[in-house]
């Protein structure tokens, strides 16, 4: 994601993070990436391609529901990782279209923000994440304010 931030500069660039959810714990294992139909400007990123959907659909099946949509990604070209209007009202169609919390990472200038937006959408909306362990290749994330409880018995979901 990071290479793709680089890559896309001056515009903004993004797509699905397909992984799966473990009791309270959202483990990503996968982000789609730009193809040919998204619209992508300096200010804005449209993930208009099926590819993206495609590949969600594809995993889903192959990991026999497993692994699915968990959230998205996106990049701002400058600025810090703050999500927009725009970004919470996309976050917020996510988590009803995919009926569980879902993740939103910002790959921004002063490095990456992470967010969870909450199945049930509150007045305080997505809450940002910060990185409590680092090991290997994997980054841990927490803080988000998730129910434990409640994310344990949720199933994922795929595109209600
Ligand atoms: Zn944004």
């Amino acid at each position: 994601m990071l290479k793709q931030r680089v890559a896309r500069l001056p515009k903004e660039t993004g797509g699905f993070l397909l992984g799966r959810r473990r009791g309270s714990h959202i483990e990503i294992v996968e982000a789609t990436l730009q193809a040919k139909m998204d619209r992508a400007s300096e200010t804005s990123f449209e993930r208009i391609d099926l590819h993206h959907r495609h590949r969600a659909e594809a995993v889903w099946q192959s990991s026999e529901g497993r692994i699915g949509l968990v959230g998205d990604w996106h990049t701002h070209p400058c600025g810090p990782p703050v999500p927009s209007a725009a970004d919470r009202s996309a976050w917020r169609q996510l988590v009803s279209s995919i009926q569980g919390d879902a993740v939103g990472i910002i790959l921004a200038e002063g490095g990456p923000g992470v967010f969870v937006a909450p199945r049930r959408w509150s007045v305080l909306g997505a809450r940002q994440c910060s990185l409590v362990e680092e090991c290997e290749e994997d980054l841990v994330f927490g803080g988000g304010g998730c129910n434990p409880r409640r994310a344990g018995k949720r199933e994922a979901a795929f595109f209600a």
